[in-house]
């Protein structure tokens, strides 16, 4: 998962993609990079960790330019090494991506790649490979709106796997394209300047546009691809059209709060989703004392179940602001130590109290079984556990750290195992149709969940030995 943002006709370009980046941070914290473009020259600088050390004040007297893209990572894929980090420039071409999102068979397609074009790929990063295939259709022809549609067609037709992207040509502007199935989000917005010109961005997430004082925010549509020519034209077509399927996940946990995605905002689904949450509770027929979510995510559900099931709200897990989120890193015992870092309970507030746990999901079950020994430790006379999500059961090949099944504790064991693996005295889970409900959506994915994946995954099993292999490489 990473996050991406570009930017046309700005007067601080550099800057306004990296405080948008900033507001972005939460989708990758591995490093960051932004390019410009000057009308002569691109200037880059990219670097590891969160995007405050990746760049220093001074770099950005050497990003100059009115158009630019950045990004910010999360490896999902890939190692961890600097040379990963995005966005890629292909000097033959002067085409630029940044992309959010996974290849499936990006090692099936690298192979052939490798092997007729020894030096083409310098990475292991699909997103290189992507930009490869792009540019290969691309120099064929002269620069122009239907060549850049065609190379993004052709590349569409060739990969597999979830992508928005936004782009660079040096030649016709700023360009963005999302994946058929519109599977990662991706936003457009515009703003008039005080010398009324018109600066217009696209992102992942609308709270980086809006913060940037963009408005008419628009989503790319599944399978559509936009130009922003450098004299401020909008050319706009689709280039491939299939079945809608958002991925589920960005409202549940991904996205930030204030986002709104796919004209659903992200404060109401997770709201919707306590209230869809409260019916589970009553039907398990529990008498919880008070609703305590797990931070951050999951607090708006947690408000909302309690308000549904007139339960008193109580903030008890007290988070420790400057340790990571604990899902976005790499190593079982990595999350396992952050977890007893990052949280602490009031004791006096859950000592003898029935509490009703509330979680944005349960992957792995790290999480979940550390708090609930918190809780037990510091007195609560029952715990019960409430996840907003349903049971993931299967990988996600586009581009959210589920794992194989054997990792996720829903997909490995059967669920009448799992209170007891939890260590908690009930479990209640979120059901589809609840979730459905909720996001106020039939067109998600929710391949996690049913293993009903919108895209072939055939190449799904090299795909998970890889990132298993990159990640024992990174662990050792
Ligand atoms: S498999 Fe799950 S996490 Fe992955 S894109 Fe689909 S819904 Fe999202």
């Amino acid at each position: 998962m990473c996050g991406i943002i570009g930017v046309i006709n700005s007067s601080t370009a550099a800057e306004e993609i990296f405080l948008g980046l900033q507001n972005l941070q939460h989708r990758g914290q591995d490093g960051g990079g932004i390019l410009t473009y000057d009308g002569d020259t691109f200037h880059k600088h990219h670097g590891a960790g969160l995007l405050d050390i990746a760049f220093p004040p001074e770099n950005f007297q050497r990003l100059k330019g009115p158009i630019g893209i950045g990004h910010t990572r999360y490896a999902t894929t890939g190692k961890k090494e600097v040379a990963l980090l995005q966005p890629f420039l292909s000097d033959d071409t002067g085409l630029s991506i940044a992309h959010n999102g996974n290849i499936v068979n990006y090692h099936e397609l690298k192979t052939p790649i490798q092997q007729t074009y020894p030096h083409a790929l310098r990475t292991g990063s699909d997103s290189e490979l992507m930009l490869w295939l792009l540019s290969q259709t691309f120099s064929g022809a002269a620069p122009s709106w239907d060549n850049l549609l065609k190379s993004i067609q052709s590349t569409a037709e060739q990969i597999v796997g979830s992508y928005s992207i936004v782009g660079m040509s040096d030649q016709l502007g700023l360009f963005a394209f999302r994946d058929p199935h519109g599977i990662r989000p991706l936003i457009m917005g515009k703003r008039i300047n005080p010398n009324q010109s018109q600066s217009i961005a696209f992102a992942s997430e609308t709270a980086a546009l809006e913060f940037l004082g963009y408005t008419d925010l628009e989503d790319i549509q599944p399978g559509e691809a936009v130009l922003i020519t450098h004299e401020g034209q909008i050319k706009r077509a689709y280039y491939h059209q299939a079945t809608t399927k958002h991925c589920m996940f960005e409202w549940v946990y991904f996205a930030r709060v204030e986002s709104n995605l796919d004209n659903l905002s992200v404060y109401q689904a997770r709201f919707n989703l306590g209230v869809q949450l409260a019916s589970a509770v009553i039907e398990h027929g529990l008498a919880p004392e008070i609703v305590v979510p797990i931070p951050e995510t999951s607090r708006i559900a947690a408000i909302a179940l309690a308000e549904k099931l007139n339960l008193p709200f109580r903030e008890v897990l007290i988070k420790n602001r400057y340790v990571n989120r604990t899902f976005i890193l790499d190593s079982q015992s990595e999350r396992q130590e952050a977890i007893r870092r990052k949280l602490y309970p009031v004791s006096t507030e859950v000592k003898g109290k029935k509490v009703l746990l509330v979680d944005d999901s349960i992957v792995r079950g790290n999480t979940s079984i550390k708090i609930v020994e918190m809780l037990r430790k510091a007195g609560a006379a029952e715990i019960y556990l409430a996840s907003t999500c349903p049971p993931i059961t299967s990988p996600c090949y586009y581009g959210i750290d589920f794992p194989s099944r054997d990792e996720l504790v829903a997909g490995k064991y059967p669920s009448s195992d799992l209170p007891q693996i939890l260590n908690v005295d009930a479990l209640i889970y979120q059901s589809i149709h609840g979730l459905q409900s909720a996001l106020n959506s039939t067109q998600l994915c929710m391949a996690c969940l049913d293993g009903n994946y919108p895209t072939d995954i055939s190449s799904g099993e090299s795909f998970s030995q890889n990132r298993s292999l990159e990640r024992e490489a990174l662990i050792r």
